[in-house]
C-alpha cells in the first residue's frame, strides 16, 4: 500500500513523475540508453537542463526579467556560504526565525559583519518577527520564507530598497508572491521540487558582480550563469526529476492553481488543530505555514492511541523535530487533500475518545 508521506524532507512527490523518473533510469525517452549514462553534455540532457531552467523561470513569473535559474549541488546549506562569498562586501542582516536562519547567519559570519536586524528566538521561533525597521546600510537582508521545522512562514515580506535574499526551500512553487522582489532565491530540491542532490538558485543578472572578493569558480554565481549550470558535471538525475515536477506543476495550472489546494489542505488541518481540545498549534495563527504544521498532543494518554491509528493508515513521517516536539504534518504540492482527509479523520476520531 502506499503509504500518506506527511514527511519533512526529503519528500512527497507525484506519482506520476516517480513512474515517468524510474523508468528513465532504465531508458531515457526510447534512445537506447539511461539518463544516468549519457554525457551532460549530450543534446537530450541539454535539453533536459534547458527546460528545467525555463520552466522555474516561467513558473515565477521571472522570464525576460534579468533573473537566471540555476541548479547547483551542495544543497541550501552551500547557499548560505555562497550568498555570502557573492553578495557580503561589509555588512548584512539576517531576519532569525529558526534554525535555518542560524545556520545561514553562521556561515555569513565568516565573511563579514552580521546584523541581527529581528527575531524570534526568544519564544522558540513560534512567530515570525513583525514591524522591524532595515538598516538601509545593507548588502542584503536575508530572510527564510518557510520554518520547515517550527510551521511558521513569512506572509509579508519587509518593503525596502536592500536587496532581499531568500531561502525558500521549503515553500518555493507553493503559493503565488511577486518573485521579482528578491535578488536572490534558493531552494534546495528536496522539499517541494525533486530528490536531494540539486539546489535551485534564482539570481538576478544585475547582482552577477557584486562583490570585490575573488570568488571560486564553484562559488560563484556568475560562472555557473555564464556556463548554463554546466560548469561542472551537474546532478542529471536530480535536475530531471525536478524538471518533471515543474512540467508536472504547470500542466495542473501553475503556482496559483497548487496555492488553491494547497490552502484548502492547510485549512483542513488548522481547523482541525482549533476545535478539537485534544490538540495544540505550535505556531502562532497569522504566521502558521501552509506546508509544515506542527501540533502538539495536549492529553498524553491518547498518544500512543494516535500514534497507532497512524501508522495503521499508512501515515508517514509525522513526527515533529527534535527542537519542538510534538507532531509536524508537511504538506508540500505533491500531497494530496485527500491524504490530509485520512490525518484529519483520525485526529476527530479521538476526540470522541478522549
Ligand atoms: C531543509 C532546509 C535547508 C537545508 O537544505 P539542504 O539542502 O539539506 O542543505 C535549508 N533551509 C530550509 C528552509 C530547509 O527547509
Amino acid at each position: 500500500m502506499k503509504k500518506h508521506n506527511f514527511s519533512a524532507g526529503p519528500c512527497i512527490l507525484p506519482q506520476e513523475v516517480m513512474k515517468k523518473a524510474s523508468e528513465a533510469v532504465v531508458e531515457l525517452d526510447g534512445i537506447g540508453l539511461s539518463l544516468i549514462e549519457i554525457s551532460h553534455r549530450s543534446k537530450e540532457f541539454v535539453a533536459i537542463m534547458e527546460n528545467a531552467r525555463s520552466l522555474a523561470l516561467e513558473l515565477l513569473g521571472l522570464e525576460n526579467q534579468g533573473y537566471h535559474a540555476l541548479f547547483l549541488q551542495g544543497g541550501a546549506s552551500t547557499q548560505f556560504l555562497m550568498a555570502a562569498y557573492n553578495l557580503l562586501e561589509n555588512k548584512a542582516g539576517y531576519i532569525n526565525t529558526g534554525t535555518w536562519s542560524l545556520k545561514a547567519i553562521k556561515e555569513a559570519r565568516i565573511l563579514g559583519e552580521i546584523v541581527e536586524v529581528a527575531s524570534s528566538q526568544e519564544q522558540n521561533f513560534n512567530y515570525i518577527p513583525k514591524g522591524y525597521q532595515v538598516p538601509n546600510d545593507l548588502d542584503y537582508l536575508h530572510l527564510t520564507s518557510n520554518n520547515t521545522i517550527f510551521g511558521t512562514q513569512i506572509k509579508d515580506f519587509p518593503i525596502t530598497d536592500v536587496p532581499l535574499v531568500c531561502d525558500m526551500s521549503s515553500d518555493i512553487f507553493s503559493r503565488q508572491l511577486d518573485f521579482s522582489k528578491f535578488d536572490l532565491i534558493y531552494a534546495g530540491a528536496q522539499k517541494n521540487m525533486g530528490p536531494a542532490g540539486t539546489t535551485l538558485v534564482v539570481v538576478k543578472d544585475e547582482i552577477l558582480d557584486r562583490v570585490s572578493r575573488k570568488i571560486p569558480s564553484m562559488l560563484s554565481y556568475k560562472v555557473h550563469a555564464e556556463k548554463d549550470s554546466m560548469f561542472n558535471t551537474p546532478p542529471v538525475f536530480a535536475v530531471y526529476v525536478s524538471m518533471l515536477t515543474l512540467q508536472w506543476l504547470k500542466d495542473l495550472g501553475g503556482i496559483a492553481a497548487i496555492e488553491e489546494i494547497n490552502e484548502k489542505k492547510a485549512n483542513l488541518i488548522y481547523s482541525e488543530i482549533e476545535l478539537n481540545p485534544v490538540f495544540s498549534g505550535f505556531a502562532a495563527k497569522e504566521d502558521r505555514s501552509t506546508m509544515n504544521a506542527t501540533f502538539n498532543i495536549t492529553d498524553d494518554t491518547l498518544k500512543e492511541l494516535f500514534d497507532e491509528k497512524c501508522k495503521e493508515a499508512g501515515i508517514n513521517g509525522i513526527n515533529g523535530h527534535r527542537s519542538v516536539g510534538g507532531y509536524r504534518a508537511s504538506m508540500y504540492n505533491a500531497m494530496s487533500l485527500e491524504s490530509v482527509g485520512v490525518l484529519v479523520d483520525i485526529m476527530s476520531e479521538l476526540e470522541k475518545k478522549g
